[in-house]
């Protein structure tokens, strides 16, 4: 069998050639022996109780008593909690039709509870989806969690996993320094939209609850956050999942149509000859790398992790001829070593 793509069939062959081995590997007493019994979690019903309770499922008989360890709310089967004194009203004429509790039955609210079970691998107690189905198991899941199972397979396959994520969480974590957030006008973006994705069109309607959208997921970076621009409301283009994943770290001239940067530049105001133009760093942004406190306390955060704050530097570097390394006398001159490593 011949594949398109000669790496990936390397990468198959090897793969099925190896194994990963566990050292230095327990699992906590609780643990132990856990991984096919099934718990369900709810919170306790008593209203001023913060305690989340787990019971394994298998205890649950029809005439459960479930005590709340904190605050000793019972949990009893057939029994209710009222919530509040209801009234009827006929609103032709306001009168009262009838009246009572408004009551939870204790059977329901256990019986809709989600259900939960321990990774064997992380120890965690995780809700059942988040574990793949595995149909001869008694749980109808697989011991291991996802997370566990795709460190696992990035491991015997090579492909580098946690050292990615950890590469875009630290990315995230280092361009939010650069987001001095105005108080974003949400509903007035999706207006200017027409509730549209911009690229494809597609109805994002169903974000609105009530006519009002507040949900900032849809919203992409004109000018890139990568560029150290912040999403602001005139900052903000409406864009769908696919199309947000697509246009991602990319100057708008690189990912529009020169038909749709014209638009685009009528609908936020934003210069045409900006959006259409090279990429350029928010001159700003910029300027807080002129304070040698707001510097010195960014390689304080990433010391552990410095690679995409370095590159953040090289790439300013590159492109304005100005180097934040030289900002603070106290950041080691070693940094610089480090980051023309990156170069290379
Ligand atoms: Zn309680
Ligand atoms: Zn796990
Ligand atoms: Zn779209």
């Amino acid at each position: 069998m011949l594949r398109a793509d000669g790496k990936e069939l390397i990468m198959a062959r090897r793969a099925a050639y190896t194994k990963v081995e566990r050292k230095n590997f327990s699992n906590p007493d609780h643990v132990k022996g856990m991984g096919d019994k099934t718990f369900r979690g709810f919170q306790c019903l008593e209203k001023d109780c913060t305690e989340f309770i787990f019971i394994q499922a298998e205890t649950i008989d029809p005439d459960f008593h479930i005590e709340c360890p904190t605050c000793g709310f019972v949990h009893q089967a057939g029994e209710t909690t009222s919530l509040y004194d209801y009234e009827l009203i006929d609103t032709r004429d306001n009168s009262e039709i009838e009246s009572g509790p408004f009551e939870i039955l204790h059977d329901d609210y256990v019986g809709e509870s989600k259900e939960f079970k321990y990774c064997i691998v992380c120890g965690a107690l995780k809700p059942f989806e988040l574990f793949d189905t595995h149909r001869s198991r008694r749980t109808g899941r697989q011991g291991e969690c996802r997370t566990c199972k795709q460190v696992y397979n990035s491991i015997k396959n090579q492909t580098r996993l946690v050292e990615q994520h950890r590469e875009a969480s630290q990315k995230r974590r280092l361009y939010t320094h650069f987001e001095e957030r105005d108080k974003m006008d949400i509903a007035a973006i999706y207006e200017r939209f027409g509730n549209q994705c911009f690229k494809c069109g597609l109805d994002l309607a169903s974000d609105l609850t009530a006519g009002v959208a507040r949900k900032e997921g849809n919203l992409d970076h004109t000018l890139p956050v990568f560029y150290l621009w912040p999403l602001t409301t005139n900052n903000a283009t409406l864009l769908c999942r696919e199309h947000n994943g697509e246009k991602a770290e990319k100057w708008p001239s690189v990912y529009y149509s020169d038909a749709e940067l014209r638009r685009l530049s009528a609908l936020t105001g934003i210069e045409y000859g900006e959006l259409s133009g090279e990429p350029i760093f928010n001159p700003h942004a910029l300027k807080t790398l002129e304070d040698p406190s707001f510097v010195e306390a960014l390689f304080e955060k990433f010391a552990r992790h410095p690679d995409e704050l370095l590159r953040l530097r090289n790439r300013i570097l590159r492109e304005t001829g100005f180097d934040f390394l030289d900002t603070s006398a106290k950041i080691s001159p070693d940094w610089k070593l480090q980051a023309d490593a990156l170069l290379s």
